[in-house]
């Protein structure tokens, strides 16, 4: 583990230009480890502490009426600083350790640049 910039996350995601300091909860530069699935969201929402609302949409079959509901399912996930993730930015997040009371995802890319 002394080269930090090839580390392997264990995930094919591009590393993040930026290094971050002191973010023990950042996948690439930190200790975390990446496990469980995977979903592709939207930020909805950051807030401080690193944190950010990631929503995506999921279809739900409605029996009676043979049709699809459209439902939105809102993860709180850990947003690492080297990633530079902004409001409305489509990003890839991964399942992880329980890092707070709702959070035990963390952002792993970012799709839209
Ligand atoms: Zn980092």
């Amino acid at each position: 583990m002394n080269n930090a910039k090839e580390k392997n996350v264990g995930i094919a995601v591009k590393m993040p230009s930026q290094q971050c300091q002191n973010d023990k909860k950042c996948p690439f530069h930190g200790e975390l480890k990446l496990h469980g699935r995977t979903f592709v969201g939207t930020v909805v929402r950051i807030r401080l502490q690193k944190n950010a609302l990631v929503s995506f949409e999921r279809r739900v079959l409605i029996p009676k009426y043979e049709r699809y509901e459209r439902r939105y399912t809102r993860i709180m996930s850990h947003n690492p600083l080297c990633l530079g993730v902004k409001e409305n930015d489509k990003v890839k997040i991964m399942e992880t350790r329980k890092l707070s009371k709702t959070k035990n995802f963390v952002i792993i890319e970012v799709l839209n640049k």
